[in-house]
């Protein structure tokens, strides 16, 4: 069996973005100067074709601990670049074309429904 051909892209906004279906990888141009955070980021975003992203997302950020470099790289990358926020947001335009983040609408249900349950019974 052949092995897919992944292209890397850089963009300007984000942190990383993955497009199987396309065989692309979108990651922040910055990126281009840290190797361990770009390998590191790449391979997270392969790792998204194989389970379920929003666990792959936790246990992914959880052995961050034990890649402690990998991770104030990552935070000082997020407090100097603040255009890598806008991956947070579920619903993005990106030339012309509108991306919609599923698991992240998900979450962000969650965490509402959550604050929502917590705020009835407390008050
Ligand atoms: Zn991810």
């Amino acid at each position: 069996m052949k092995k897919k051909q992944i292209k890397v892209i850089y963009k300007k906004y984000g942190l990383a973005n993955c497009f199987p279906e396309d065989n692309i990888i979108e990651i922040n141009e910055k990126l281009k100067y840290n190797k361990p955070l770009r390998d590191y980021i790449i391979k997270h975003e392969l790792g998204h074709k194989l389970e379920f992203d929003l666990i792959y997302e936790f246990k992914d950020g959880i052995s961050l601990i034990r890649k402690p470099h990998i991770a104030l790289s990552l935070l000082h990358l997020c407090f100097t670049t603040p255009n890598i926020w806008c991956d947070l947001l579920p619903i993005q335009i990106r030339d012309k074309k509108i991306i919609y983040d599923l698991n992240l609408s998900l979450l962000y249900l969650m965490i509402l429904s959550l604050i929502f349950i917590i705020i009835h019974f407390l008050f």
